[in-house]
């Protein structure tokens, strides 16, 4: 008997022990985002098998066409966008796009009302994810963030095509070439605030409720879009798609969402 127990432990540890260092996410690319949801991992059972089911069966998905909802203008809590120069970030060629991840210790956030939403990384589509009608943008920034309680806010912002834009150059020119790299030895400082648009206060945008865009498409996240575009060279562009071309997911279906914006 004490051997039957001992050797059910035994199978117990070595079951957990292979879910929790063999269960990997499934490998995911953009080429086949319309069956995102369906992508399987093998060494789950359902519903875990399914990671990605969000992405098929949400119902406040993102990006989505600007157009297509309603605006509405209210009174909306101020925003007050604080990102310090950075004394430490680590260049993240994540696979999927370019980014960057503040340092561990950084102070920066967004504060929206009351509630400081602290600036965890921030990362490039080429083209634009959120489209205006039949308008899209070559490049859309998103700055995330998440909060101690799991919270996310995405403050996204549109790029066209115009000036060389010197800090994004600054992004590029660090940025790991391969699938995975991380650049932390950089020895720069960096401020993110340097790649915003200019803003009036108080400042402009569009919010309602979304999704990450990326698998597992986690809904929750409240999006604030800013009006005002930044923008990069030609060359800046060709740059860009070297790292990662089309790695935008098309626009979701709006489903009765309100965009809000002040009066
Ligand atoms: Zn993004």
């Amino acid at each position: 008997m004490k051997r039957k127990l001992l050797s059910n432990l035994f199978a117990a540890v070595i079951v957990s022990y292979a879910t929790s260092v063999f269960s990997e996410p499934p490998h995911w690319d953009h080429t086949e985002q319309e069956t995102w949801w369906s992508l399987q991992d093998t060494s789950q059972a359902p519903p875990l098998s399914f990671p990605f089911a969000e992405c098929g069966v949400g119902q406040h998905q993102s990006p989505i066409d600007l157009a297509k909802a309603k605006i509405e203008g209210t009174e909306v809590n101020p925003l007050e966008i604080s990102y310090p120069v950075d004394n430490a970030p680590v260049f993240f060629n994540t696979g999927h796009a370019i980014q960057v991840n503040t340092s561990s210790g950084y102070t920066g956030h967004l504060k929206i009302g009351e509630e400081s939403f602290p600036l965890t990384q921030f990362h490039f589509h080429e083209p634009s994810e959120h489209v205006v009608g039949t308008t899209s943008f070559p490049a859309e920034l998103h700055y995330v963030h998440v909060k101690s309680d799991g919270r996310l806010v995405v403050l996204a912002v549109a790029i066209n095509l115009g000036d060389q834009n010197p800090v994004f150059q600054t992004i590029l020119d660090n940025m790991p070439p391969d699938s995975g790299g991380k650049n932390q030895n950089s020895g720069l400082q960096f401020d993110p605030a340097a790649l915003l648009p200019k803003l009036d206060q108080p400042i402009q945008y569009f919010t309602l409720a979304g999704s990450l865009t990326t698998p597992p498409c986690s809904e929750g996240v409240q999006w604030y879009i800013l009006p005002k575009l930044i923008t990069i060279s030609d060359a800046q562009l060709t740059q860009l798609k070297s790292f990662y071309a089309n790695n935008n997911r098309l626009p979701q279906e709006v489903n009765g969402r309100n965009i809000l914006t002040g009066k």
